[in-house]
């Protein structure tokens, strides 16, 4: 079976050797006579999975001692609340910087719990900048300030991390986590979903300072609380097992493979190769600031929009499919990390064939 090269936004791909991984100990996990889909999260087995993911994501991110490491439920989505929740510590403000669609949802859950001072966006500018630190004007009340890393509609990534001084950074890195090494001590919160670039949906990352933990709001329900899921080793309530279990070999897979030194060059290869192209093409368009310019989502426009849906189906038939982009923006190249290089070639390929024989 020919296996498609899938743009999606998310859920991404999977690496082939994961997937095989997963149908091999399917039915019977290293000889414990079931799946790890029915194992005891309280169990041996399992117990000895998820300790292995953890060490591996803390080795590979370089993740300091004085951070936890959690595996939640309930997508990037819930920690646009729990972020609030958990780090307003007695104040009443949080900075948000607003990079466009998902910039907006964190601020949207964040205002039912604090004033959010919106300290610098590029809307003014149809979200295609990274607002420099030096536009910035953030509120000296703030608890924290909230940036997304990586904007996967408006196709524009932060590639430097911000200063905030003595307030904790926070960082929605959805869809560039395990894209390119970090320098995790520079925040005070990380979180991500795992379908886009570690695994499946249905599990959150969420990397937090130890002194961090514990001071969340007295009307916090339990499972919002990261203290209540610190204590409890991310088993509070029944973890997504088989997500963590998935996520554990994509990590796996990284290390086996050089690394985020290497995953970060494979990324710098597939998006200089793509935005190369648009660049000197009169007939596809990208419009995000060179600088900014993310290498994980590549939105995209065609001269005439109305070929939009012949492309897809153009590039569908050499199976590169879910191009299609968010809401009014057009078409767009997801490349998460078990993007091969030749999914790109071959993408960038079919566009030229595309532009000679409708350009
Ligand atoms: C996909 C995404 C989310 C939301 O993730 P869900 O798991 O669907 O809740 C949040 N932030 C960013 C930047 C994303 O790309």
């Amino acid at each position: 079976m020919e296996r498609a090269y899938n743009f999606s936004p998310g859920p991404g791909m999977l690496p082939d050797e994961v997937l095989d991984r997963v149908r091999d100990e399917l039915l019977n996990w290293h000889g414990s006579g079931m799946s790890v889909m029915e194992m005891s999260h309280r169990g041996r087995q399992f117990l000895e999975i998820i300790g292995q993911t953890e060490a591996d994501l803390r080795e590979v991110l370089n993740i300091p001692a004085s951070y936890r490491i959690l595996f939640l439920q309930g997508g990037g989505n819930l920690q646009f609340a729990m972020v609030p929740l958990n780090l307003l510590r007695g104040r009443n403000a949080a900075d948000y910087v607003n990079t466009g669609y998902w910039s907006n949802r964190a601020i949207e859950d964040a205002r039912q719990f604090c004033s959010v001072n919106v300290a610098a966006s590029s809307e003014d500018a149809g979200f295609t900048y990274a607002p420099t630190q030096a536009q910035w004007r953030t509120d000296p009340e703030a608890a924290y300030v909230h940036y997304v890393s990586n904007d996967t509609a408006a196709g524009v990534e932060f590639h430097w991390v911000p200063a905030t001084g003595q307030v904790p950074l926070v960082a929605d890195m959805s869809t560039n986590i395990l894209s390119r090494p970090i320098d995790v001590n520079r925040h005070g919160l990380i979180y991500a979903c795992a379908q886009k670039n570690l695994g499946i949906a249905g599990l959150t990352i969420v990397i937090i300072r130890e002194d961090l933990v514990g001071g969340a709001l007295p009307i916090t329900p339990g499972m919002l609380d990261y203290g209540k899921h610190v204590e409890n080793g991310s088993m509070y309530n029944t973890p997504p097992t088989f997500a963590i279990y998935v996520a554990g070999l994509v990590l796996q897979w990284i290390k086996k493979n050089g690394g985020l030194t290497a995953i970060e060059e494979r990324h710098m290869a597939m998006s200089s190769l793509l935005y190369d192209f648009l660049d000197r093409s009169e007939f596809f368009r990208n419009r995000v600031r060179k600088n900014d310019r993310s290498r994980i989502n590549v939105p995209f426009t065609l001269r005439d929009p109305a070929l939009e849906e012949t492309f897809l189906k153009f590039t569908e038939e050499r199976g590169l499919v879910h191009l299609r982009g968010n809401l009014a923006l057009g078409l767009r190249a997801s490349m998460y990390n078990a993007m091969p290089y030749e999914g790109v070639r071959r993408l960038v390929e079919a566009m030229k064939e595309f532009e000679a024989r409708y350009g």
